[in-house]
């Protein structure tokens, strides 16, 4: 069954979808001019092009469990290869590294005797233990959920670190060229937190500007 379902939704896409942008296929057909990076967890459900409303072409994706970067030069590979390609060659100017609530990955790294089994997650979990260790002094002093959290927020923090290890992000921060952000989905919510490197915590993004209040008359 679920194939069918897919099946018709690319047959929809091919009847439906294409023809109405078609100009913008076909240009992409032949060169990608992505403005972003975006590093997230492959749970099914994020989706960051309907997240941040952007087109093809618009988004370099690194779909990784756990939104997991690696430090360089450990565990080279196709996380470390993505980077340097979207920012040594593409050359974003942004580079986004979003995590969000209810993680399997998050909750395996506070239970990781039930991976024991998953040789590969167990050990890919490995690059999320300075996260755990940061916040192990709040588990018990905040309730579980908000424990989940604080340990989803700082493996943001702590990929965002490793990701300034990597040689070509390294290269492209020291010429003021690229910018790092870290987010954080709350899925049942619909909204993102980032991280402000001033308060040293995650707010919630301001998407609508306020309204400007009415310029006073004179009478
Ligand atoms: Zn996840």
């Amino acid at each position: 069954m679920p194939v069918d379902q897919i099946l018709r939704g690319l047959k929809r896409f091919q009847k439906k979808v294409y023809p109405k942008h078609r100009e913008l296929f076909r240009k992409l057909a032949l060169q990608q001019r992505p403005t972003a990076l975006f590093i997230t967890c492959a749970d099914s459900r994020i989706d960051p092009c309907l997240l941040t409303q952007t087109k093809p072409g618009e988004l370099f994706l690194s779909r990784v469990i756990g939104n997991i970067v690696p430090r360089y030069p450990e565990s080279i590979g196709g996380v470390s290869a993505t980077i340097e390609y979207a920012v040594g060659v593409l050359g974003v100017s942004d580079v986004i590294v979003c995590g969000h609530t209810d993680c399997g990955v998050m909750k395996g790294v506070l239970n990781p005797e039930a991976l024991k089994p998953l040789a590969s997650v167990s050990a890919w979990l490995e690059h999320a233990e300075p996260a755990r260790l940061a916040v192990e002094k709040s588990r018990g002093v905040l309730s579980d959920a908000d424990f989940l959290l604080a340990l989803t927020e700082r493996n943001v923090v702590e990929q965002i670190g490793n990701l300034r290890t990597h040689p070509s992000v390294a290269a492209r921060l020291e010429k003021g060229s690229l910018k790092l952000h870290g987010w954080v989905y709350h899925i049942g919510k619909g909204i993102v937190t980032t991280y402000n490197t001033r308060l040293e915590r995650f707010v919630r993004v301001r998407t609508v500007k306020p309204r400007k209040s009415k310029p006073r008359t004179r009478a």
